[in-house]
C-alpha cells in the first residue's frame, strides 16, 4: 500500500468520493503510429471493449512535429515541445529535468509509488540516440531492442514481461510501449494490409494486458484507469513528421470505474494523458510544474 501523496488533499478526496477503499492505479498502453481512420476499419475487439465501457475520442491532437520523439515526450510529460524541448528523434534540447515523464514525477513526489515501464524503442528507456525519455527513477524499467529483435517479437516480449509484472507485483502506475505498428507502416504503407494486420496484433496485446490487470488477486479492491493512445498518425505512404490532419490526429481512450463514458466535449490533446494519469492517482497538480495537459475522462469529484 503506497503512502498518500499530499495527505491532506488525499484525505479530502477519499472523504468526498466515498470509494476510499479502492486503490487507484494506472496502466498506459502506447501504440506507436496508429492512424485513426484506418484503426476504425480494422477489427479490434479488445479496444472496442474498452471504448464501449469508457471514453473515446478519435479527434485528439498530438504535438508538432509529428515525430515519435516529440510526441512521446508530450504524452509522457504532459507538456508541449516548446517546454520539453524535443523536436526530433535525436532528442536534442530535451528538458526532462524540468518536465519529467509522469512515472518519474510520481517517484519525485513519493518513492513509495510503485512504477513500471517497458519499451522496445531504445531511446525511450536507454541512453542512446539522445535518450532516455524515461528516467532510472522508475522502479522497474525494462528495455528491449526492437531494432535487434524485430519490433513484432520485441513487442511480444514486452507484453509478456508486463503481464508478469501486472499479475505478480503491485504497480501503481505502468507504461507499456508497442512499436511494431509504426515499423510496419514505414516498411509498407498506411494503406497496406500488413499495417492493418499489425494493428490487430497490437489489439491482442491490449487484450492480454487488460486481462492481466483483471487477474490480479487484489483487483476487486482496485480502481484501474486504463489509458490507450498513440503518438501520431501518418500520410498514405506511411511517413509522418508534418502536421496534416492524417499525421496530427490521434485517439485518446480512457476506461475504468472512474471514467465518464462517451466522448469528450472537446478534442483532447496528447498532453492530457499524463495529467489525467497523475490526477487519477491522487496527485494535486502544482501550477509551478507548468503542465499543459488537463484531465480528460475522469468523473469530477463532488
Ligand atoms: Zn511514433
Amino acid at each position: 500500500m503506497k503512502r498518500l501523496v499530499l495527505a491532506a488533499a488525499a484525505s479530502a478526496v477519499l472523504a468526498a468520493c466515498g470509494d476510499g477503499s479502492l486503490d487507484k492505479k494506472v496502466l498506459l498502453i502506447g501504440l506507436d503510429g496508429i492512424r485513426v481512420d484506418v484503426l476504425a476499419e480494422v477489427p479490434t475487439p479488445h479496444l472496442d471493449s474498452l471504448i464501449g465501457a469508457g471514453l473515446f475520442s478519435d479527434a485528439a491532437q498530438t504535438a508538432d512535429p509529428t515525430w515519435s520523439g516529440p510526441c512521446w515526450s508530450s504524452m509522457l510529460t504532459g507538456v508541449w515541445p516548446e517546454k520539453h524541448g524535443v523536436y526530433s528523434n535525436r532528442f536534442e534540447g530535451k528538458n526532462y529535468t524540468t518536465y519529467p515523464d509522469f512515472l518519474t514525477r510520481l517517484e519525485q513526489l513519493d518513492t513509495a509509488f510503485n512504477t513500471f515501464a517497458v519499451v522496445d524503442w531504445l531511446p525511450l528507456g536507454w541512453e542512446v540516440s539522445g535518450g532516455p525519455l524515461l528516467s532510472d527513477a522508475i522502479d522497474r524499467l525494462l528495455v528491449f531492442s526492437g531494432d535487434q529483435l524485430g519490433y513484432a517479437d520485441a513487442d511480444s516480449v514486452s507484453v509478456l514481461a508486463a503481464v508478469e509484472y501486472l499479475e505478480t507485483a503491485d504497480p501503481d502506475a505502468a507504461f507499456v510501449y508497442i512499436g511494431n505498428v509504426d515499423e510496419v507502416g514505414h516498411a509498407t504503407s498506411t494503406l497496406a494490409p500488413e499495417y492493418r494486420a499489425a494493428m490487430e496484433v497490437a489489439d491482442a496485446h491490449v487484450g492480454a494486458l487488460v486481462a492481466a490487470v483483471r487477474r490480479r488477486p487484489t483487483y476487486a479492491n482496485e480502481d484501474w484507469l486504463i489509458l490507450v493512445s498513440t503518438d501520431h498518425g501518418r500520410t498514405d505512404d506511411g511517413g509522418h513528421g508534418g502536421y496534416s490532419p492524417q499525421e496530427a490526429t490521434i485517439f485518446y481512450l480512457a476506461a475504468g470505474p472512474s471514467v465518464v463514458r462517451g466522448a469528450p466535449a472537446e478534442p483532447p490533446g496528447v498532453v492530457d494523458v499524463a495529467v489525467t494519469a497523475l490526477v487519477h492517482l491522487g496527485v494535486e497538480i502544482d501550477p509551478a510544474w507548468q503542465l499543459d495537459g488537463k484531465v480528460v475522462g475522469l468523473a469530477s469529484k463532488p
